[in-house]
């Protein structure tokens, strides 16, 4: 039997979700469902001062709203439990018990002061800073000395001089590293609680995790933690390092570039679809062209060879893209749930409405399906619904009401609309056509100041399907409105 495939995703509860983190999620998620293997979720809450449990709950929630699930972890349980770091600490001082019993690891009883001398002087000399092994010798009276003090020693394991370390990487290929350029390293701090490159390897072993696939920004922990596998004597897992997420000026993504939690993209109105299309080709492609998929299509073809080495570009113009593609696959139903905040926002609805009302706000909302890239966007689309409060877009919109057919275009127009006993989308586009005829002109030279009078705008929504959504009284309203500004009398 070959072995399960079991990943993990392990976050630090300090702060909002980044995509980067939803990135690193959707690997490991990919890669589970692909080989039917085992997706274990863990918190990494050691940081006491920056952990929170609103951020743990913001964590779990982004993961499901974006349709990942875990077999094992937090709030789900599983064999190897418990998933939170904090609620492992007994488990962690098992094994500092006995690096210390076997001479891998000592006291340190150095303070901050000390530390920050020693760096400040390796600096000086043009050496990297790191920690010399001060205390890597101590007599056992030196340690009661130590101790009587008062101090508070944290543990450090002993590092090998000389050393080539190579992370076998699955994206990377072999990255070294010299162990002289680390220094003995600090595996639990003085508080009692365990580095995150110490507890990382005891959890990652007992957990059985079989590919740790995580961000660039920790290939340079990963040597420390091989030399913890190394000194525990655990079997190391494989390792795949997935390239930094850059802004679009190919700097390191930040706030300057844009959001960047996943919540203030579900905010705005992005759906999981979008962005977890987008966010799998942060790194990974599909063979072929094809850039819009599902998870599902997406789960059938992962793999990590595919995962590219090069630093993924976060496009924000390629996002709203693909997220609009997104929108214009859902049902009118789903897109109605997503504009509904927007609208009640916009003032545009209660949520209440019944009957007609609704109807009509429905039909109202499905013109937008597919203007928009996300929910955001869907108040402006329908605002001429909703107000006549609107201005030509430009210079060259406002001209097009100058031209000489228009005022009889448009009262024309008026009185065929007024004739109608109902209005509908057929009934409208036969009054158009009747103008059209009846004067003998072209359609552009009809429809276009008709659009233009309506809504300021040159491009928009089919007008047979506007005028019935925008009801006469609204239409003649707005032509009126247009007309006196562009200076025309009727
Ligand atoms: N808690 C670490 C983080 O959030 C986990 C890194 C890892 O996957 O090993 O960055």
């Amino acid at each position: 039997m070959t072995q399960e495939i079991r990943v993990r995703f392990a976050p630090s509860p300090t702060g909002p979700f980044h995509i980067g983190g939803a990135r690193s999620a959707l690997f490991n998620w990919l890669l589970a469902r692909k080989l039917g293997g085992k997706m274990v979720l863990r918190i990494e809450d050691t940081d006491r001062k920056r952990s929170t449990p609103e951020s743990e709950e913001n964590i779990k929630a982004a993961l499901k709203w974006l349709g990942m699930d875990w077999d094992e972890g937090v709030d789900v349980g599983g064999p190897y439990g418990p998933y939170h770091q904090m609620e492992r600490l007994d488990i962690y001082k098992k094994f500092t018990d006995q690096l210390l019993a076997e001479g891998k690891a000592y006291y340190c009883y150095c303070t901050p002061e000390e530390l920050e001398a020693e760096r400040q002087a390796l600096l000086k000399e043009g050496k990297m800073p790191r920690y010399m092994g001060k205390c890597r010798n101590l007599t056992p009276e030196q340690r009661a000395q130590y101790e009587a003090e008062g101090r508070k020693p944290s543990i450090r394991l002993k590092v090998p001089a000389d050393e080539k370390i190579v992370v076998h990487d699955l994206v990377r290929g072999d990255v070294e590293f010299d162990s002289n350029g680390i220094g003995d390293f600090v595996i639990v701090k003085s508080d009692g609680i365990p580095t995150y490159n110490y507890a990382v390897v005891i959890d990652d072993h007992l957990m059985h995790i079989t590919h740790v696939i995580r961000a660039e920004e920790h290939l340079s922990n990963t040597p420390r933690q091989l030399l913890v596998y190394e000194a525990l004597g655990f079997e190391k897992p494989v390792f795949g390092h997935i390239s930094l997420i850059l802004g679009p000026d190919h700097t390191k993504m930040s706030k300057r570039h844009g959001a960047t939690s996943v919540d203030a993209y579900r905010q705005k109105g992005y759906i999981p679809e979008g962005l977890d299309n987008f966010l799998a080709l942060l790194g990974w492609a599909p063979s072929g062209e094809k850039e819009i998929f599902t998870m599902d299509e997406a789960i059938k073809e992962f793999s990590l060879e595919h995962v590219a080495k090069n630093p993924a570009i976060f496009d924000f113009k390629k996002l709203d893209w693909i997220n609009g593609q997104h929108i214009r696959r859902m049902t009118p139903e789903k897109f109605f749930e997503l504009a509904k905040p927007f609208m009640i926002q916009a003032g545009y609805m209660t949520g209440d409405e019944t009957g007609e009302k609704l109807e009509w706000l429905k039909k109202v909302i499905a013109t937008a399906q597919t203007q928009v890239d996300y929910g955001a966007q869907i108040p402006e689309k329908v605002a001429m619904y909703f107000s006549d409060d609107f201005d030509f877009e430009n210079e060259e919109a406002a001209a097009v009401l100058k031209e000489e057919t228009v005022p009889l275009v448009l009262r024309s127009l008026k009185a065929e609309l007024e004739a109608l006993p109902a209005l509908d989308h057929d009934a409208v586009k036969g009054c158009f056509k009747k103008v059209q005829k009846g004067n003998k002109l072209k359609g552009q030279q009809v429809y276009m100041p008709v659009r233009v009078a309506l809504t300021g705008n040159q491009h928009g929504p089919e007008l047979a399907e506007m005028i019935p959504l925008m009801g006469l009284e609204r239409v003649e309203k707005r032509i009126a409105k247009s007309l006196a500004k562009a200076g025309i009398g009727l």
